[in-house]
């Protein structure tokens, strides 16, 4: 359910993660994804300058998204601004036909009961009210999520860093009139500091300013004279004020009511981890649901979601305050925009002191925060006592430890790895020796709990996964691995899908499926509404 109409005439978000990318190819919307928006032969670098026609003082170059495959993901992080990438979300949802949309209605209030939950709702369309019954209630509203009101929850964290403000503006020829070329984003410092950054969105003609602390006194046309440098055509299309926070809520449910995405968290988006956070919240709370909708999951699948996901929304709004705090604290000088000694001076300083402190790219590169976490408290995972790589580096280390994202590996010249999870639990059998794993296929089958087979012979990819058989989960993380078969794969399959009592639901079999590299597309079946 949706307020507004599944169009957002309003720009925040404007990179997908790699991770995010990972969903969307998932979903089967990553081709659409990465050709609108921003394209995809453009450079993706980081300017920084005094303005748009003043001095560049230091750039990080990053490729166009064409030039930019990645070891350890089948998606690279793509450039696609909300107002390009929810119109593709929505028309996705809407196309599956186990999801029913209610654009431009409201949700007013809820209670709820041990059975389930009551939804006051406002139909913007004809203006009447309604009360929708429905077995659970996830808040996907927000920042201001009136269902994080009506839970209760508190906050944590630093609230409030700023004040902000976003002036999204179309100009055919501001991108005529400097010398920086195409970048993916211009960040401002002049004589009065670090102030703002600029985000081209379609490559063309629309731009978004995002301001680092923006008063009430806040003018627009001011702050796009002082981007640009000189004169230049323009219109602006919207000015939207917010607040700059880091906060997670204390509980991400009480009972039959969740919270996902900004509702749970909220960051700076210095360092692009907002909606990479919440789309992973999604996939990490839906299968969980599905699962126990289905009658195959136990209580404590629900109960892990706040243990797997807390933990991770704290370290992603910490990162991107840091980040935050390290862009508006470049410090300026009063001459640093001047054609003078004293300017060069200050703009030689200033690059030498950037890049020492910036030199592995900041948060916005960092894809060991994004995708290292693992799940590794969480009660659902079977930990295997190995060390994890360390988190505190940039760099990431793909492992198929317990708890962690399953390693992207090419099975065929465009099929991923990552491609084989989603729809169930998958039971990779990796290498030439591997045990059958019939007993989890069995175990797994009598609980009604879906399980494909899948044999992985490549020893490449039996030594990224390092061991003989891997469990994934439907969100694509490692739930178990181990060289042999378990002595108990009851228990194994009741501990992953968040039960210990054994509910056996049919003796045929029928849930498990078995398949061999080659016939791996009919895993990949996808039901679109009308087919
Ligand atoms: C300037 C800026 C730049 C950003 N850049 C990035 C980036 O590059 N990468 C990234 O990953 N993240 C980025 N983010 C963060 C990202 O935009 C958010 O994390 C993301 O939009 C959160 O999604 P959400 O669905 O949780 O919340 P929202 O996007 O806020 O969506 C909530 C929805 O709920 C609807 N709603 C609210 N209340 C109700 C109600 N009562 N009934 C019905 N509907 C309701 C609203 O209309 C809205 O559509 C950025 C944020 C900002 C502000």
């Amino acid at each position: 359910m949706e307020r507004r109409d599944g169009q957002v005439n309003v720009p925040k978000m404007s990179s997908l993660s790699a991770r995010s990318m990972e969903f969307n190819r998932r979903w089967g919307i990553a081709k659409q994804v990465k050709s609108t928006g921003w394209p995809q032969t453009h450079p993706n670098d980081f300017v920084y300058c005094t303005s748009m026609c003043g001095y560049e003082l230091a750039r990080v170059k990053v490729a166009p998204y064409v030039e930019r495959p990645l070891a350890y993901s089948p998606e690279p992080p793509c450039g696609c601004a909300s107002i390009f990438y929810e119109p593709v979300l929505v028309q996705h949802i809407e196309s599956l036909p186990s999801v029913s949309t209610k654009l431009r209605h409201s949700l007013d209030a809820f209670t709820q009961d041990a059975d389930g939950v009551s939804a006051t709702v406002t139909n913007h369309v004809t203006g009447e009210n309604e009360v929708i019954r429905c077995q659970y209630l996830v808040g996907c509203d927000g920042a201001s999520s009136s269902v994080a009101k009506g839970l209760g929850v508190t906050y944590e964290g630093v609230g409030t860093l700023t004040k902000s403000v976003n002036v999204f503006f179309r100009s055919p020829d501001l991108h005529r009139i400097h010398d920086k070329g195409w970048a993916r984003f211009y960040r401002f410092t002049d004589g009065n500091g670090s102030w703002g950054e600029l985000i081209p969105l379609d490559g063309k003609e629309l731009f978004r300013l995002s301001t680092f602390e923006a008063d009430a006194a806040f003018d627009a046309d001011a702050a796009i004279r002082r981007l640009v440098g000189k004169d230049v055509g323009y219109e602006v299309r919207s000015v939207l004020r917010w607040d700059r926070q880091e906060r997670v809520v204390d509980r991400y449910n009480d009972g039959r009511v969740f919270l996902a995405g900004d509702s749970a968290h909220a960051n700076s988006p210095t360092g692009g981890l907002g909606l990479h956070t919440g789309l992973a919240d999604a996939v990490d709370l839906g299968w969980k649901l599905y699962a126990v909708l289905q009658g195959w999951g136990g209580d404590a699948l629900l109960s892990s979601y706040a243990l797997e996901r807390r933990p991770v929304a704290v370290n992603n709004v910490r990162a991107c305050t840091n980040e935050y705090s390290f862009l508006s604290g470049l410090m300026g000088g009063p001459e640093i925009d001047q054609d003078s000694e004293t300017g060069a001076a200050l703009r030689k300083q200033w690059s030498e002191g950037f890049h020492e402190i910036h030199q592995w790219g900041g948060y916005q590169f960092n894809d060991n925060l994004r995708m290292g976490y693992c799940y590794e408290e969480s009660p659902l995972i079977v930990p295997d006592g190995t060390t994890a790589p360390p988190l505190d580096s940039p760099e990431f280390v793909p492992v198929a430890r317990p708890g962690t994202r399953a390693p992207h590996a090419w099975i065929t010249p465009d099929r991923s790895t990552l491609d084989l999870f989603g729809q169930g639990f998958v039971l990779l059998r990796l290498g030439p020796d591997a045990p059958s794993g019939e007993g989890i296929a069995r175990a797994a089958a009598t609980r009604g709990v879906p399980l494909a087979v899948v044999d992985v012979p490549d020893p490449e990819i039996a030594a990224l996964y390092d061991r003989a058989l891997v469990l994934v989960r439907p969100d694509g993380h490692v739930a178990w691995r181990s060289d042999e078969a378990p002595a108990d794969p009851a228990s194994l399959i009741d501990r992953v899908r968040g039960t210990r009592a054994v509910a056996v639901v049919s003796d045929e079999g029928t849930m498990t499926r078995r398949f061999r590299i080659e016939d791996i597309d009919s895993i990949f079946e996808r039901p679109r509404r009308g087919e």
